[in-house]
């Protein structure tokens, strides 16, 4: 089911966006959780990582290619990042179609809340 993010993909609404190829787009999150909050996500619509079949396994790949690259345009690689998939209720998901937060700019803290 098309979320807030198809709308994003489509344009219909807007988004500081700072990556975007045929497949992917990337853009900052509107509540950043730390001075660096990018959401990386694949045009294809998937719901959560229980969605995920086989043939999705480059998608997720190609998530974390991208990170990185963001990571390091943005010159967190060093100092370091955090990379995060939320799934369904207790994962702390609240938008249906698969994104990864990366984190950065400052020190993140374990556990996790
Ligand atoms: P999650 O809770 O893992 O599903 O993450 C969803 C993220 O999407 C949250 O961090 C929200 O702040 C973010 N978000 C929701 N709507 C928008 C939007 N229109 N533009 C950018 N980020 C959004």
């Amino acid at each position: 089911m098309a979320t807030i993010f198809t709308k994003i993909i489509n344009k219909e609404i807007s988004a500081d966006i700072i990556y975007e190829d045929d497949k992917f787009l990337a853009f900052k999150d509107i509540s950043p959780q730390a001075p660096i909050h990018v959401l990386i996500i694949p045009k294809k619509e998937i719901a959560t990582v229980n969605d995920m079949k086989k043939d999705d396994i480059d998608i997720f790949g190609n998530l974390f290619f991208i990170a990185k690259k963001i990571a390091t345009e943005m010159n967190i690689d060093k100092q370091g990042f955090r990379l995060v998939m939320n799934c369904n209720e207790y994962g702390g998901q609240t938008v249906n179609h698969i994104h990864l937060h990366l984190i950065g700019g400052r020190k993140m803290c374990w556990p996790p809340g």
